[in-house]
Protein backbone atom coordinates (compact mmCIF):
# COMPACT_ATOMS: atom_id res chain seq x y z
CA UNK A 1 0.00 0.00 0.00
CA UNK A 2 1.46 3.38 -0.77
CA UNK A 3 0.75 5.39 1.68
CA UNK A 4 0.47 9.77 1.40
CA UNK A 5 0.32 12.56 4.10
CA UNK A 6 -3.16 12.94 5.27
CA UNK A 7 -4.68 16.03 3.72
CA UNK A 8 -7.39 18.35 6.05
CA UNK A 9 -9.94 16.53 7.13
CA UNK A 10 -12.88 19.00 8.07
CA UNK A 11 -15.62 18.44 10.30
CA UNK A 12 -19.20 17.77 9.21
CA UNK A 13 -22.09 15.38 8.33
CA UNK A 14 -19.24 12.56 7.13
CA UNK A 15 -18.31 12.39 10.42
CA UNK A 16 -21.64 10.03 11.22
CA UNK A 17 -20.98 7.41 13.06
CA UNK A 18 -21.54 3.81 11.57
CA UNK A 19 -24.55 2.51 13.91
CA UNK A 20 -26.53 -0.53 14.10
CA UNK A 21 -30.25 0.51 12.62
CA UNK A 22 -33.33 -0.85 14.37
CA UNK A 23 -34.86 -3.25 12.01
CA UNK A 24 -37.91 -0.55 11.12
CA UNK A 25 -36.86 2.65 12.53
CA UNK A 26 -34.05 4.59 10.19
CA UNK A 27 -30.65 5.03 11.49
CA UNK A 28 -28.85 6.49 15.02
CA UNK A 29 -31.28 5.74 17.55
CA UNK A 30 -30.04 8.67 19.31
CA UNK A 31 -31.54 11.10 15.99
CA UNK A 32 -35.17 9.32 16.43
CA UNK A 33 -37.29 12.65 15.73
CA UNK A 34 -41.24 13.31 16.45
CA UNK A 35 -43.65 15.09 14.27
CA UNK A 36 -43.29 18.79 14.46
CA UNK A 37 -46.14 21.03 14.51
CA UNK A 38 -44.76 22.37 11.15
CA UNK A 39 -45.24 18.94 9.33
CA UNK A 40 -49.13 18.49 10.58
CA UNK A 41 -50.21 21.72 9.87
CA UNK A 42 -48.61 21.15 6.43
CA UNK A 43 -50.43 18.06 6.40
CA UNK A 44 -53.80 19.25 7.25
CA UNK A 45 -53.63 22.20 4.91
CA UNK A 46 -54.13 19.80 2.07
CA UNK A 47 -56.75 17.55 4.26
CA UNK A 48 -54.36 14.96 5.71
CA UNK A 49 -55.10 14.33 8.87
CA UNK A 50 -53.17 12.18 11.79
CA UNK A 51 -54.10 9.04 13.45
CA UNK A 52 -52.26 6.97 15.67
CA UNK A 53 -50.63 3.36 13.75
CA UNK A 54 -48.18 2.22 16.39
CA UNK A 55 -46.11 -0.70 15.37
CA UNK A 56 -45.85 -4.03 16.07
CA UNK A 57 -43.46 -4.25 19.37
CA UNK A 58 -39.98 -5.77 18.07
CA UNK A 59 -40.27 -8.81 20.37
CA UNK A 60 -43.43 -9.65 18.73
CA UNK A 61 -41.27 -10.25 15.50
CA UNK A 62 -40.79 -13.75 15.03
CA UNK A 63 -40.26 -15.05 11.56
CA UNK A 64 -40.89 -18.69 10.36
CA UNK A 65 -38.64 -21.90 11.95
CA UNK A 66 -35.74 -21.47 9.64
CA UNK A 67 -36.36 -24.60 6.91
CA UNK A 68 -32.85 -25.59 7.11
CA UNK A 69 -31.91 -28.83 8.52
CA UNK A 70 -29.26 -29.27 11.31
CA UNK A 71 -27.05 -31.12 8.90
CA UNK A 72 -27.19 -28.41 5.90
CA UNK A 73 -26.90 -25.49 8.61
CA UNK A 74 -23.52 -27.44 9.81
CA UNK A 75 -22.53 -27.97 6.51
CA UNK A 76 -23.19 -24.37 5.68
CA UNK A 77 -21.03 -23.27 9.11
CA UNK A 78 -17.96 -25.53 7.43
CA UNK A 79 -18.43 -23.78 4.01
CA UNK A 80 -18.39 -20.22 5.69
CA UNK A 81 -15.41 -20.85 7.26
CA UNK A 82 -14.34 -18.30 9.85
CA UNK A 83 -17.11 -16.42 9.40
CA UNK A 84 -20.91 -16.92 11.15
CA UNK A 85 -23.69 -18.66 10.45
CA UNK A 86 -27.02 -17.30 12.58
CA UNK A 87 -30.21 -18.75 12.77
CA UNK A 88 -31.19 -16.13 15.34
CA UNK A 89 -34.78 -14.32 14.94
CA UNK A 90 -33.63 -11.30 15.48
CA UNK A 91 -30.69 -11.63 13.15
CA UNK A 92 -33.59 -13.08 10.78
CA UNK A 93 -35.91 -10.57 11.08
CA UNK A 94 -33.52 -7.75 10.47
CA UNK A 95 -32.25 -9.46 7.13
CA UNK A 96 -35.93 -9.75 5.93
CA UNK A 97 -36.20 -6.61 3.76
CA UNK A 98 -35.11 -3.40 2.44
CA UNK A 99 -36.33 0.04 3.54
CA UNK A 100 -39.23 0.44 1.10
CA UNK A 101 -42.22 1.77 3.10
CA UNK A 102 -44.21 -1.20 2.11
CA UNK A 103 -41.13 -3.18 3.53
CA UNK A 104 -41.60 -1.20 6.88
CA UNK A 105 -45.23 -1.58 6.90
CA UNK A 106 -44.93 -5.21 6.32
CA UNK A 107 -42.61 -5.15 9.46
CA UNK A 108 -44.98 -2.62 11.51
CA UNK A 109 -47.93 -4.82 10.68
CA UNK A 110 -46.07 -8.20 11.26
CA UNK A 111 -46.19 -9.48 8.25
CA UNK A 112 -42.94 -11.78 8.58
CA UNK A 113 -43.42 -14.24 5.66
CA UNK A 114 -40.39 -14.15 3.77
CA UNK A 115 -37.34 -13.97 6.80
CA UNK A 116 -34.38 -15.56 5.56
CA UNK A 117 -33.74 -19.24 7.08
CA UNK A 118 -30.15 -17.91 8.05
CA UNK A 119 -27.69 -15.24 7.78
CA UNK A 120 -24.31 -16.29 6.81
CA UNK A 121 -21.28 -13.50 7.33
CA UNK A 122 -18.14 -14.99 5.88
CA UNK A 123 -15.12 -13.16 7.12
CA UNK A 124 -13.25 -12.61 4.17
CA UNK A 125 -13.82 -13.18 0.35
CA UNK A 126 -12.54 -16.75 0.07
CA UNK A 127 -15.17 -16.94 2.52
CA UNK A 128 -17.73 -15.54 -0.22
CA UNK A 129 -16.24 -17.75 -2.72
CA UNK A 130 -17.16 -21.42 -0.89
CA UNK A 131 -20.54 -20.14 0.46
CA UNK A 132 -21.36 -19.14 -3.16
CA UNK A 133 -20.28 -23.22 -4.54
CA UNK A 134 -22.04 -24.56 -1.17
CA UNK A 135 -25.42 -23.00 -2.29
CA UNK A 136 -24.78 -23.77 -5.95
CA UNK A 137 -24.79 -26.98 -4.46
CA UNK A 138 -27.09 -27.87 -1.77
CA UNK A 139 -29.35 -25.32 -4.71
CA UNK A 140 -29.72 -22.83 -1.40
CA UNK A 141 -30.93 -18.78 -2.95
CA UNK A 142 -28.45 -16.57 -1.91
CA UNK A 143 -28.93 -12.84 -1.49
CA UNK A 144 -26.45 -10.57 -1.26
CA UNK A 145 -26.89 -8.04 2.04
CA UNK A 146 -24.74 -5.04 1.78
CA UNK A 147 -26.45 -2.13 3.88
CA UNK A 148 -29.79 -3.48 3.31
CA UNK A 149 -31.04 -0.20 2.08
CA UNK A 150 -32.80 -1.66 -1.29
CA UNK A 151 -35.84 0.29 -1.49
CA UNK A 152 -37.02 -1.56 -4.29
CA UNK A 153 -37.74 -5.13 -2.84
CA UNK A 154 -33.88 -6.19 -4.20
CA UNK A 155 -33.38 -8.31 -0.44
CA UNK A 156 -36.75 -10.19 -1.20
CA UNK A 157 -35.32 -13.21 -3.06
CA UNK A 158 -37.36 -16.19 -4.35
CA UNK A 159 -37.93 -19.31 -2.82
CA UNK A 160 -39.77 -21.27 -4.86
CA UNK A 161 -37.60 -24.22 -6.18
CA UNK A 162 -35.36 -23.94 -3.23
CA UNK A 163 -33.93 -25.50 -0.07
CA UNK A 164 -34.01 -22.20 1.23
CA UNK A 165 -32.70 -18.94 1.46
CA UNK A 166 -29.90 -17.20 3.10
CA UNK A 167 -28.84 -14.05 3.69
CA UNK A 168 -24.67 -13.47 2.75
CA UNK A 169 -23.82 -10.29 4.73
CA UNK A 170 -20.86 -8.46 4.12
CA UNK A 171 -20.72 -6.64 7.10
CA UNK A 172 -17.49 -8.09 7.51
CA UNK A 173 -15.56 -7.02 4.67
CA UNK A 174 -15.22 -3.81 5.71
CA UNK A 175 -11.28 -2.83 4.84
CA UNK A 176 -9.80 -0.84 3.01
CA UNK A 177 -7.25 -3.05 0.94
CA UNK A 178 -5.09 -0.57 -1.34
CA UNK A 179 -4.36 2.97 -1.65
CA UNK A 180 -3.02 4.44 -5.11
CA UNK A 181 -2.84 8.07 -4.56
CA UNK A 182 -0.83 8.66 -7.63
CA UNK A 183 -3.97 7.66 -9.65
CA UNK A 184 -6.38 8.55 -7.02
CA UNK A 185 -7.77 5.20 -6.45
CA UNK A 186 -8.79 3.50 -3.18
CA UNK A 187 -9.63 -0.31 -3.03
CA UNK A 188 -12.70 -1.06 -0.79
CA UNK A 189 -14.10 -4.13 -0.01
CA UNK A 190 -17.38 -4.58 -0.72
CA UNK A 191 -19.76 -4.28 2.52
CA UNK A 192 -17.35 -1.10 4.10
CA UNK A 193 -20.52 1.10 5.14
CA UNK A 194 -20.74 4.75 4.09
CA UNK A 195 -19.47 6.75 6.79
CA UNK A 196 -16.70 4.13 7.07
CA UNK A 197 -15.23 4.44 3.71
CA UNK A 198 -14.98 8.08 3.91
CA UNK A 199 -13.37 7.74 7.04
CA UNK A 200 -10.59 5.42 5.65
CA UNK A 201 -10.65 7.96 2.58
CA UNK A 202 -10.08 11.10 4.29
CA UNK A 203 -7.12 9.47 6.64
CA UNK A 204 -4.87 9.89 3.17
CA UNK A 205 -6.55 13.46 1.84
CA UNK A 206 -9.03 12.13 -0.28
CA UNK A 207 -12.99 12.19 -0.35
CA UNK A 208 -15.42 9.28 -2.58
CA UNK A 209 -17.79 12.45 -2.57
CA UNK A 210 -20.73 10.11 -2.73
CA UNK A 211 -23.34 11.29 -0.03
CA UNK A 212 -26.65 9.20 -0.97
CA UNK A 213 -29.43 10.07 1.48
CA UNK A 214 -28.98 6.26 2.73
CA UNK A 215 -25.06 7.10 3.08
CA UNK A 216 -25.47 6.11 7.10
CA UNK A 217 -26.03 2.79 6.05
CA UNK A 218 -25.24 1.57 2.11
CA UNK A 219 -22.14 0.23 1.45
CA UNK A 220 -19.65 0.64 -1.29
CA UNK A 221 -20.72 -2.83 -2.65
CA UNK A 222 -24.41 -1.74 -2.78
CA UNK A 223 -23.82 1.53 -4.47
CA UNK A 224 -22.16 -0.17 -7.21
CA UNK A 225 -24.94 -3.03 -7.27
CA UNK A 226 -27.92 -0.46 -7.30
CA UNK A 227 -26.08 2.13 -9.21
CA UNK A 228 -26.43 4.67 -6.56
CA UNK A 229 -26.55 8.56 -7.06
CA UNK A 230 -25.35 10.88 -4.68
CA UNK A 231 -26.39 14.37 -3.18
CA UNK A 232 -23.55 16.07 -4.68
CA UNK A 233 -23.07 14.16 -8.18
CA UNK A 234 -23.10 17.03 -10.46
CA UNK A 235 -19.51 17.42 -8.99
CA UNK A 236 -18.20 13.87 -8.29
CA UNK A 237 -20.86 12.41 -10.31
CA UNK A 238 -22.57 8.74 -9.87
CA UNK A 239 -21.22 6.30 -8.40
CA UNK A 240 -20.73 4.58 -11.18
CA UNK A 241 -19.19 6.96 -13.32
CA UNK A 242 -16.51 6.70 -9.80
CA UNK A 243 -15.14 2.84 -10.12
CA UNK A 244 -13.02 2.06 -11.84
CA UNK A 245 -12.57 -1.93 -11.30
CA UNK A 246 -14.58 -4.35 -9.79
CA UNK A 247 -14.25 -7.94 -8.02
CA UNK A 248 -17.05 -10.46 -8.75
CA UNK A 249 -17.58 -13.73 -7.03
CA UNK A 250 -20.35 -15.77 -8.83
CA UNK A 251 -20.53 -19.43 -8.33
CA UNK A 252 -18.81 -20.94 -10.74
CA UNK A 253 -15.91 -18.33 -10.48
CA UNK A 254 -14.21 -15.03 -9.31
CA UNK A 255 -13.79 -12.56 -12.50
CA UNK A 256 -11.63 -9.50 -12.22
CA UNK A 257 -12.58 -6.60 -14.30
CA UNK A 258 -11.06 -3.34 -14.69
CA UNK A 259 -7.10 -2.28 -15.20
CA UNK A 260 -6.91 0.79 -17.20
CA UNK A 261 -8.54 4.07 -17.00
CA UNK A 262 -10.15 3.62 -20.31
CA UNK A 263 -10.01 0.11 -22.54
CA UNK A 264 -10.90 -0.46 -26.32
CA UNK A 265 -10.76 -4.39 -25.16
CA UNK A 266 -14.47 -4.67 -26.36
CA UNK A 267 -18.02 -4.46 -24.10
CA UNK A 268 -17.23 -3.18 -20.79
CA UNK A 269 -17.63 -5.67 -18.13
CA UNK A 270 -18.31 -2.94 -15.58
CA UNK A 271 -21.19 -1.95 -17.04
CA UNK A 272 -22.73 -5.46 -16.67
CA UNK A 273 -21.87 -5.79 -13.00
CA UNK A 274 -22.86 -2.27 -12.10
CA UNK A 275 -26.43 -2.51 -11.66
CA UNK A 276 -26.90 -6.19 -11.35
CA UNK A 277 -28.07 -6.02 -8.27
CA UNK A 278 -26.61 -9.59 -7.37
CA UNK A 279 -28.45 -11.25 -10.01
CA UNK A 280 -25.00 -12.30 -11.47
CA UNK A 281 -22.84 -12.78 -8.05
CA UNK A 282 -21.06 -11.00 -5.64
CA UNK A 283 -18.95 -8.03 -5.82
CA UNK A 284 -16.28 -8.52 -3.12
CA UNK A 285 -14.11 -5.31 -4.11
CA UNK A 286 -14.56 -1.85 -5.68
CA UNK A 287 -11.41 0.37 -6.82
CA UNK A 288 -12.92 3.73 -6.90
CA UNK A 289 -11.92 7.12 -8.43
CA UNK A 290 -11.34 9.31 -5.42
CA UNK A 291 -10.65 12.80 -4.98
CA UNK A 292 -8.78 15.20 -2.84
CA UNK A 293 -10.80 16.82 0.90
CA UNK A 294 -12.11 20.06 -0.50
CA UNK A 295 -10.59 22.59 1.57
CA UNK A 296 -14.13 24.95 1.36
CA UNK A 297 -16.94 23.76 1.06
CA UNK A 298 -20.33 26.68 0.51
CA UNK A 299 -23.89 25.95 0.03
CA UNK A 300 -26.24 28.54 -0.70
CA UNK A 301 -29.80 29.17 -1.73
CA UNK A 302 -31.70 30.34 -4.57
CA UNK A 303 -35.63 31.13 -5.18
CA UNK A 304 -36.83 30.97 -8.80
CA UNK A 305 -40.43 32.30 -9.74
CA UNK A 306 -41.19 28.81 -10.67
CA UNK A 307 -40.58 25.01 -11.51
CA UNK A 308 -40.00 26.30 -15.13
CA UNK A 309 -37.81 28.72 -14.27
CA UNK A 310 -35.64 26.90 -11.89
CA UNK A 311 -35.06 23.68 -14.06
CA UNK A 312 -34.02 26.63 -17.10
CA UNK A 313 -31.84 27.78 -14.87
CA UNK A 314 -30.23 24.24 -13.98
CA UNK A 315 -30.13 23.32 -17.99
CA UNK A 316 -28.18 26.09 -18.25
CA UNK A 317 -25.57 25.24 -15.71
CA UNK A 318 -25.41 21.64 -16.26
CA UNK A 319 -25.04 22.12 -20.17
CA UNK A 320 -23.00 24.83 -20.51
CA UNK A 321 -21.13 25.13 -17.06
CA UNK A 322 -19.90 25.69 -14.90
CA UNK A 323 -20.94 23.14 -12.34
CA UNK A 324 -21.87 23.27 -8.57
CA UNK A 325 -20.78 20.37 -6.73
CA UNK A 326 -24.44 20.10 -5.53
CA UNK A 327 -27.45 21.66 -7.71
CA UNK A 328 -30.92 20.85 -6.83
CA UNK A 329 -34.24 22.16 -7.62
CA UNK A 330 -37.60 21.47 -5.43
CA UNK A 331 -40.78 22.43 -6.90
CA UNK A 332 -43.17 25.28 -5.73
CA UNK A 333 -45.05 22.65 -3.27
CA UNK A 334 -41.84 20.94 -1.68
CA UNK A 335 -40.57 24.65 -1.48
CA UNK A 336 -43.45 24.91 0.39
CA UNK A 337 -43.53 22.14 2.77
CA UNK A 338 -40.05 22.50 3.68
CA UNK A 339 -40.15 26.35 3.62
CA UNK A 340 -36.79 28.01 2.63
CA UNK A 341 -36.62 29.83 5.74
CA UNK A 342 -37.46 27.41 8.86
CA UNK A 343 -38.49 30.67 10.62
CA UNK A 344 -40.93 32.04 8.53
CA UNK A 345 -45.00 30.70 8.98
CA UNK A 346 -46.75 29.09 6.44
CA UNK A 347 -48.64 32.31 4.93
CA UNK A 348 -45.48 34.20 5.22
CA UNK A 349 -44.15 31.96 2.56
CA UNK A 350 -42.88 33.85 -0.42
CA UNK A 351 -43.78 30.58 -2.87
CA UNK A 352 -41.67 29.67 -5.94
CA UNK A 353 -39.12 27.00 -5.92
CA UNK A 354 -36.06 26.35 -3.58
CA UNK A 355 -32.67 25.62 -5.66
CA UNK A 356 -29.74 24.38 -3.75
CA UNK A 357 -26.56 25.47 -5.45
CA UNK A 358 -23.59 24.39 -3.33
CA UNK A 359 -19.24 24.15 -3.97
CA UNK A 360 -16.70 22.18 -2.98
CA UNK A 361 -13.26 22.19 -3.92
CA UNK A 362 -10.15 24.66 -3.44
CA UNK A 363 -10.84 28.24 -2.46
CA UNK A 364 -10.00 29.61 -5.90
CA UNK A 365 -12.24 27.48 -7.24
CA UNK A 366 -15.45 27.81 -5.56
CA UNK A 367 -14.96 31.33 -5.46
CA UNK A 368 -14.52 31.55 -9.24
CA UNK A 369 -16.87 28.69 -9.86
CA UNK A 370 -19.29 30.71 -6.96
CA UNK A 371 -18.94 33.93 -8.76
CA UNK A 372 -19.81 32.64 -12.15
CA UNK A 373 -22.88 30.91 -11.20
CA UNK A 374 -24.13 33.98 -9.43
CA UNK A 375 -24.37 35.75 -12.65
CA UNK A 376 -26.02 33.16 -14.58
CA UNK A 377 -28.74 32.28 -12.38
CA UNK A 378 -29.00 36.39 -11.55
CA UNK A 379 -29.93 37.03 -15.06
CA UNK A 380 -32.08 33.76 -15.61
CA UNK A 381 -34.73 35.63 -12.86
CA UNK A 382 -33.20 33.60 -9.99
CA UNK A 383 -33.25 35.47 -6.24
CA UNK A 384 -30.62 34.89 -4.12
CA UNK A 385 -31.39 33.82 -0.99
CA UNK A 386 -27.85 33.46 0.92
CA UNK A 387 -25.66 30.59 2.21
CA UNK A 388 -28.42 29.98 5.39
CA UNK A 389 -30.81 27.92 3.59
CA UNK A 390 -28.00 26.20 1.84
CA UNK A 391 -26.31 25.35 5.02
CA UNK A 392 -29.62 24.23 6.45
CA UNK A 393 -30.07 21.93 3.29
CA UNK A 394 -26.08 20.38 4.16
CA UNK A 395 -26.83 20.37 7.54
CA UNK A 396 -30.00 18.03 7.84
CA UNK A 397 -29.59 16.65 4.54
CA UNK A 398 -29.64 12.83 5.81
CA UNK A 399 -32.24 13.92 8.26
CA UNK A 400 -35.70 13.44 6.04
CA UNK A 401 -35.42 9.31 6.28
CA UNK A 402 -35.53 10.22 10.27
CA UNK A 403 -39.29 11.61 9.74
CA UNK A 404 -40.84 8.53 8.02
CA UNK A 405 -40.74 6.14 11.12
CA UNK A 406 -43.08 8.87 13.24
CA UNK A 407 -45.01 9.72 9.99
CA UNK A 408 -45.86 5.77 9.51
CA UNK A 409 -46.62 6.30 13.07
CA UNK A 410 -49.12 8.56 12.65
CA UNK A 411 -51.02 7.03 10.30
CA UNK A 412 -49.75 8.97 6.92
CA UNK A 413 -48.30 6.89 3.84
CA UNK A 414 -44.99 8.71 2.94
CA UNK A 415 -43.15 7.28 0.01
CA UNK A 416 -40.40 8.27 -3.01
CA UNK A 417 -40.21 6.83 -5.98
CA UNK A 418 -37.89 8.41 -8.64
CA UNK A 419 -37.10 8.29 -12.74
CA UNK A 420 -34.85 10.44 -15.52
CA UNK A 421 -35.95 12.24 -18.68
CA UNK A 422 -34.69 14.23 -21.30
CA UNK A 423 -34.63 18.43 -20.43
CA UNK A 424 -37.06 18.57 -23.20
CA UNK A 425 -39.91 16.21 -21.80
CA UNK A 426 -39.00 17.10 -17.94
CA UNK A 427 -42.29 18.61 -17.25
CA UNK A 428 -44.31 16.02 -19.57
CA UNK A 429 -42.46 13.49 -17.24
CA UNK A 430 -43.06 15.17 -13.90
CA UNK A 431 -46.64 16.33 -14.54
CA UNK A 432 -47.68 12.86 -15.80
CA UNK A 433 -46.15 10.96 -12.52
CA UNK A 434 -47.90 13.90 -10.52
CA UNK A 435 -51.29 12.99 -12.14
CA UNK A 436 -50.87 9.15 -11.54
CA UNK A 437 -50.26 9.36 -7.86
CA UNK A 438 -53.09 12.10 -7.07
CA UNK A 439 -55.63 10.26 -8.94
CA UNK A 440 -54.47 6.19 -7.83
CA UNK A 441 -54.22 7.84 -4.41
CA UNK A 442 -57.26 10.24 -4.81
CA UNK A 443 -59.67 7.46 -6.55
CA UNK A 444 -58.91 5.28 -3.31
CA UNK A 445 -60.27 8.36 -1.49
CA UNK A 446 -56.98 9.59 0.30
CA UNK A 447 -56.33 13.08 -0.56
CA UNK A 448 -52.27 13.23 -1.31
CA UNK A 449 -49.34 15.56 -1.21
CA UNK A 450 -46.82 14.90 -4.23
CA UNK A 451 -43.48 16.69 -4.27
CA UNK A 452 -40.93 16.81 -6.72
CA UNK A 453 -37.37 17.82 -7.06
CA UNK A 454 -35.24 17.40 -9.80
CA UNK A 455 -31.76 15.55 -7.92
CA UNK A 456 -29.29 15.14 -10.48
CA UNK A 457 -28.34 16.96 -13.45
CA UNK A 458 -26.70 16.44 -16.49
CA UNK A 459 -26.06 17.71 -20.37
CA UNK A 460 -29.01 15.93 -22.08
CA UNK A 461 -31.74 15.76 -18.81
CA UNK A 462 -32.38 15.12 -14.87
CA UNK A 463 -33.99 13.13 -12.38
CA UNK A 464 -36.75 13.91 -11.14
CA UNK A 465 -37.84 12.68 -7.19
CA UNK A 466 -40.86 12.69 -5.74
CA UNK A 467 -42.47 12.14 -2.16
CA UNK A 468 -45.80 11.81 -1.56
CA UNK A 469 -48.05 11.87 1.48
CA UNK A 470 -51.36 10.56 1.92
CA UNK A 471 -54.07 9.78 4.84
CA UNK A 472 -53.00 5.90 5.46
CA UNK A 473 -55.93 3.82 4.05
CA UNK A 474 -56.85 0.78 6.23
CA UNK A 475 -54.11 -1.55 4.13
CA UNK A 476 -51.92 0.95 3.47
CA UNK A 477 -49.46 -2.08 1.42
CA UNK A 478 -52.34 -2.34 -0.85
CA UNK A 479 -53.24 1.23 -1.12
CA UNK A 480 -49.83 1.92 -2.24
CA UNK A 481 -49.77 -0.78 -4.31
CA UNK A 482 -52.21 0.93 -6.66
CA UNK A 483 -50.06 4.16 -6.58
CA UNK A 484 -46.90 2.11 -7.57
CA UNK A 485 -48.55 0.71 -10.17
CA UNK A 486 -50.01 3.50 -11.78
CA UNK A 487 -46.50 5.31 -11.74
CA UNK A 488 -45.08 2.14 -13.23
CA UNK A 489 -47.56 2.10 -16.13
CA UNK A 490 -47.34 5.74 -16.60
CA UNK A 491 -43.36 5.66 -16.79
CA UNK A 492 -43.80 2.85 -19.24
CA UNK A 493 -46.27 4.68 -21.45
CA UNK A 494 -44.15 7.65 -21.73
CA UNK A 495 -40.89 6.20 -22.06
CA UNK A 496 -39.02 7.75 -19.07
CA UNK A 497 -36.47 5.41 -17.16
CA UNK A 498 -37.91 3.03 -14.38
CA UNK A 499 -35.71 4.24 -11.86
CA UNK A 500 -32.61 6.90 -12.09
CA UNK A 501 -30.73 5.30 -8.74
CA UNK A 502 -32.98 3.12 -6.41
CA UNK A 503 -32.44 0.07 -9.09
CA UNK A 504 -34.62 -2.32 -10.38
CA UNK A 505 -35.37 -5.02 -7.54
CA UNK A 506 -38.76 -6.69 -8.03
CA UNK A 507 -40.58 -3.25 -7.89
CA UNK A 508 -39.30 -1.98 -11.15
CA UNK A 509 -39.20 -5.68 -13.31
CA UNK A 510 -41.74 -5.18 -15.39
CA UNK A 511 -41.12 -1.71 -16.80
CA UNK A 512 -37.73 -2.51 -17.18
CA UNK A 513 -37.90 -6.10 -18.89
CA UNK A 514 -41.07 -4.29 -21.21
CA UNK A 515 -39.25 -1.37 -22.26
CA UNK A 516 -35.49 -3.63 -22.90
CA UNK A 517 -37.85 -6.22 -24.77
CA UNK A 518 -37.62 -10.11 -25.13
CA UNK A 519 -34.22 -10.39 -27.01
CA UNK A 520 -32.23 -8.07 -24.26
CA UNK A 521 -33.72 -9.86 -21.17
CA UNK A 522 -32.94 -13.32 -22.77
CA UNK A 523 -29.37 -12.15 -23.18
CA UNK A 524 -29.12 -10.98 -19.63
CA UNK A 525 -30.61 -14.24 -18.39
CA UNK A 526 -27.97 -16.26 -20.60
CA UNK A 527 -24.95 -14.55 -18.55
CA UNK A 528 -26.56 -15.05 -15.30
CA UNK A 529 -27.81 -18.91 -17.07
CA UNK A 530 -23.15 -19.38 -17.50
CA UNK A 531 -22.41 -17.65 -14.15
CA UNK A 532 -24.86 -19.08 -11.59
CA UNK A 533 -26.24 -22.11 -13.56
CA UNK A 534 -28.50 -23.14 -10.75
CA UNK A 535 -29.93 -19.69 -10.23
CA UNK A 536 -29.06 -19.44 -6.64
CA UNK A 537 -27.62 -15.83 -6.33
CA UNK A 538 -31.14 -13.78 -6.40
CA UNK A 539 -33.21 -15.61 -8.39
CA UNK A 540 -36.00 -12.89 -9.19
CA UNK A 541 -34.40 -9.87 -8.38
CA UNK A 542 -33.49 -7.72 -11.40
CA UNK A 543 -34.05 -10.14 -14.08
CA UNK A 544 -37.55 -12.63 -13.98
CA UNK A 545 -36.21 -15.97 -13.81
CA UNK A 546 -36.13 -18.18 -16.91
CA UNK A 547 -38.86 -20.40 -17.53
CA UNK A 548 -40.86 -18.99 -14.88
C1 LIG B 1 -33.73 6.48 3.36
C2 LIG B 1 -33.11 6.05 2.07
C3 LIG B 1 -32.52 7.00 1.26
C4 LIG B 1 -31.92 6.60 0.06
N1 LIG B 1 -31.29 7.55 -0.70
C5 LIG B 1 -30.64 7.17 -1.80
C6 LIG B 1 -29.92 8.13 -2.57
O1 LIG B 1 -29.84 9.32 -2.22
N2 LIG B 1 -29.27 7.71 -3.68
C7 LIG B 1 -29.30 6.40 -4.06
O2 LIG B 1 -28.69 6.06 -5.05
N3 LIG B 1 -30.00 5.48 -3.37
C8 LIG B 1 -30.65 5.82 -2.25
N4 LIG B 1 -31.33 4.88 -1.53
C9 LIG B 1 -31.36 3.48 -2.01
C10 LIG B 1 -30.20 2.60 -1.51
O3 LIG B 1 -29.60 3.17 -0.38
C11 LIG B 1 -29.17 2.41 -2.60
O4 LIG B 1 -29.72 1.58 -3.59
C12 LIG B 1 -27.85 1.78 -2.12
O5 LIG B 1 -26.96 1.75 -3.19
C13 LIG B 1 -28.02 0.38 -1.58
O6 LIG B 1 -26.83 0.01 -0.91
P1 LIG B 1 -26.84 -1.13 0.19
O7 LIG B 1 -25.43 -1.38 0.58
O8 LIG B 1 -27.77 -0.82 1.28
O9 LIG B 1 -27.37 -2.33 -0.66
P2 LIG B 1 -28.47 -3.41 -0.30
O10 LIG B 1 -29.76 -2.76 -0.01
O11 LIG B 1 -27.93 -4.34 0.72
O12 LIG B 1 -28.57 -4.16 -1.69
C14 LIG B 1 -29.11 -3.56 -2.84
C15 LIG B 1 -29.17 -4.63 -3.94
O13 LIG B 1 -27.86 -4.98 -4.35
C16 LIG B 1 -27.53 -6.32 -3.96
N5 LIG B 1 -26.20 -6.22 -3.36
C17 LIG B 1 -25.83 -5.55 -2.23
N6 LIG B 1 -24.51 -5.65 -2.06
C18 LIG B 1 -24.04 -6.39 -3.09
C19 LIG B 1 -22.75 -6.85 -3.45
N7 LIG B 1 -21.67 -6.56 -2.74
N8 LIG B 1 -22.64 -7.60 -4.58
C20 LIG B 1 -23.73 -7.90 -5.33
N9 LIG B 1 -24.97 -7.50 -5.01
C21 LIG B 1 -25.11 -6.75 -3.91
C22 LIG B 1 -28.61 -6.76 -3.00
O14 LIG B 1 -28.87 -8.14 -3.04
C23 LIG B 1 -29.79 -5.94 -3.46
O15 LIG B 1 -30.43 -6.54 -4.55
C24 LIG B 1 -31.95 5.24 -0.34
C25 LIG B 1 -32.54 4.30 0.50
C26 LIG B 1 -33.12 4.70 1.69
C27 LIG B 1 -33.74 3.67 2.57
Amino acid sequence: MTDVTPGPRPVDETDLPVVDFHPYRWGDPSHFVTLSERITGALGLVGITTSERPPTPLGELVPPDTGLTAELLDSLREAVGDGSVSTEHDDRTAHANGWSTPDLLRLRGNALVDAPDAVVRPADEAGVESVLRWCGEQRVAVVPFGGGTSVVGGLTAERDGFTGVIALDLAALDRLLDVDAESRILTFEAGTRGPRAEELAAEHGFTIGHFPQSYAGATIGGYAAARSAGQSSAGYGRFDEMVVGLTLVTPRGTIEIGNAPRSAAGPDWRQIVLGSEGAFGVITRVRVRVRPLPETRVFEGWRFADFAAGAAALRRLAQDGPRPTVLRLSDEIETLVNLADPNESLEENPGGCLAIVGFEGTAADVAARREAVTTILRDLGGEELGTAPGEAWREGRFNAPYLRDPLLENGVLIETLETATFWSRLTEVRDAVNTALTTALGDQGTPCIPMCHISHVYETGASLYFTVAAAQAEDPVAQWAVAKTAVNETLLRIGAAPSHHHGIGVDHQGVYTEQLGTLAVEALQAIKQTLDPSGVVNPGILLPRAGH
